[in-house]
C-alpha cells in the first residue's frame, strides 16, 4: 500500500489548481450572485483537457478513471461549488452509458460531450427522491421505441443540456424492476425544460423542472435491458459518489483556506486570533476531516477504478465529506466572527454552498441506510 499520487496525476491535479485559481474564483461571486453559469469556463476547462476525463481515448476522452476525477473535481469547487458542479454534470450523465452503452451509443453521445456538448442525469420527480422505485414517468412501448410522459424535478444543466439520461418505468407495477433508462435528445418534441429553480446555494449551476409529452425515444436509445435501470443507476453512484464526495472535499479545503488566512490576521485582545486556543482547534479539527474525507475519497474512487465493489466506501466518503464540509463551513463562519456572515467574504457562500452535498447524489440519511445495509448483508 502507499499514499503517493502518480506524477501523472500530480500533474493533472495542478492543472485544475490553477484554472479554479485563474479562471474560476475570479467569476464565482458574481456567478452566484447572478445564479449565471458563466458558460465560457467550460471551452476553456475542455481546451485544458480537465472535462470527460473517464471518457474513453477513442471518443474524445481523457481514459482516466474515477481517482483522476476526484482530484480535478476537488480543485474546480475549490474555486466555485456551483461552477464545478456544472462542469461536473455531464461526468454523472455518462456513466450510465459507460456502464451500459452499446459501442455505438458510446460513440454517439461521448464524441457529443467531447465536442464541448452538456448532458443531464434525470431521475429524481417530485414524489420520488430517496424512493427511487417511485418513479411515475412511464415509458410506453409504441412501434419503434417508446413513448415518455411525466416528469422530472431538480435536473442539473438541464437548460445546457444536449441529452439527458432519463429514468422512467416501462413496468409500472415492478417497483424497481420496472425501471429502464433512455437517452432522450434535448429537442425531441414533447421535451420541455422549465426555468431554472431558485436555491439558497450552488446558484451558478442551473436546476431545472424538465416535462415529457409523449415524448418519442427509439428503441436504440435506451441503456441496457428493459428493467435494467435502477441496477444502471445505482451502479452509476458507485462510480459517481466519489466525484460528489471531492465536491465536499473543495468546500472543505477552501474553508480551511479562508478561515486560516483570516485567523492569521485578524486580532483580538492583543494577539492573532488563531492564537486563542478555542479558534486554533477549530482549524486544527477542519484540517484533520477534511484529510479523513480526503483518505475515504481516495478509496472509494480507488476501488473502482480497480473494479472492486465499493457501495459501502463510497456512502461512507460521501456521508463523511459533505457532512464534514457542511460542519467546517458553520465554523469557518465562526472563526469569521460578524464578517463570516457578510456577502462580502466568501465564507457565507461556502455556507450556503454546503447544505446541498448533504441532499443530492443521495441524502446523508440514505447513505447510513446504505453502510447498514452493506454491513448487515448475509
Ligand atoms: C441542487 C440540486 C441538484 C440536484 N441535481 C439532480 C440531478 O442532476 N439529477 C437528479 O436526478 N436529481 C438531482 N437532485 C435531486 C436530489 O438527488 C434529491 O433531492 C435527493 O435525492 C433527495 O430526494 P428528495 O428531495 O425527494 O427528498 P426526500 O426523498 O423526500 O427526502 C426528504 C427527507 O427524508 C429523508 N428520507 C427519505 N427517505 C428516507 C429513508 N428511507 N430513510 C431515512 N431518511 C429518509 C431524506 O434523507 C431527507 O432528509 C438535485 C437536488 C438538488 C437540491
Amino acid at each position: 500500500m502507499h499514499f503517493q499520487l502518480t506524477d501523472e496525476q500530480k500533474m493533472i491535479q495542478e492543472l485544475a489548481r490553477t484554472f479554479a485559481d485563474r479562471e474560476i474564483i475570479p467569476l464565482a461571486a458574481k456567478a452566484d450572485r447572478d445564479e449565471q453559469f458563466p458558460i465560457a469556463v467550460q471551452a476553456k476547462a475542455l481546451e485544458l483537457g480537465l472535462l470527460n476525463l473517464a471518457l474513453p481515448t477513442e471518443y474524445g476522452g481523457g481514459g482516466l478513471g474515477a481517482m483522476e476525477v476526484a482530484l480535478v473535481t476537488e480543485q474546480l469547487c475549490r474555486g466555485c461549488l456551483g461552477i464545478g458542479a456544472a462542469l461536473s454534470i455531464s461526468a454523472l450523465a455518462s456513466e450510465p452509458i459507460l456502464i451500459a452503452g452499446t459501442p455505438a451509443q458510446q460513440q454517439a453521445y461521448f464524441s457529443r460531450l467531447a465536442a464541448g456538448q452538456f448532458a443531464s442525469f434525470a431521475l429524481t420527480e417530485p414524489a420520488a427522491g430517496s424512493d427511487v422505485a417511485a418513479l411515475r414517468t412511464q415509458a410506453k412501448r409504441v412501434d419503434g421505441g417508446y413513448k415518455l410522459t411525466g416528469s422530472k424535478i431538480w435536473i442539473s444543466n438541464a437548460s445546457l443540456a444536449s441529452f439527458m439520461v432519463v429514468f422512467a418505468k416501462t413496468d409500472m407495477d415492478a417497483g424497481h424492476k420496472g425501471i429502464s433508462a433512455f437517452v432522450v435528445e434535448r429537442e425531441a418534441p414533447g421535451l420541455s425544460v422549465g426555468e431554472p429553480l431558485g436555491k439558497l446555494g450552488q446558484r451558478a449551476a442551473p436546476v431545472c423542472e424538465v416535462f415529457f409529452d409523449e415524448v418519442h425515444v427509439p428503441e436504440s436509445s435506451r441503456l441496457g435491458q428493459e428493467g435494467e435501470g435502477f441496477s444502471i443507476a445505482m451502479r452509476t453512484f458507485d462510480r459517481s459518489r466519489p466525484m460528489a464526495a471531492a465536491f465536499a472535499l473543495g468546500v472543505m479545503q477552501r474553508c480551511l483556506d479562508e478561515a486560516l488566512a483570516y485567523a492569521k490576521e485578524r486580532r483580538s485582545m492583543g494577539k492573532a486570533i488563531l492564537e486563542h486556543q478555542a479558534v486554533g482547534h477549530k482549524l486544527a479539527e477542519m484540517s484533520m476531516k477534511l484529510e479523513a474525507a480526503r483518505l475515504l475519497t481516495y478509496q472509494a474512487a480507488w476501488r473502482a477504478d480497480q473494479g472492486q465493489p465499493n457501495t459501502a466506501e463510497c456512502a461512507m466518503a460521501k456521508a463523511f465529506a459533505c457532512d464534514a464540509a457542511m460542519w467546517a463551513a458553520t465554523e469557518a463562519i465562526q472563526v469569521y466572527g460578524g464578517m463570516g456572515y457578510s456577502t462580502e467574504f466568501p465564507v457565507e457562500k461556502l455556507f450556503r454552498d454546503a447544505k446541498v452535498l448533504q441532499i443530492y447524489e443521495g441524502t446523508s440519511e440514505i447513505q447510513r441506510n446504505i453502510i447498514l445495509r452493506e454491513l448487515t448483508r448475509a
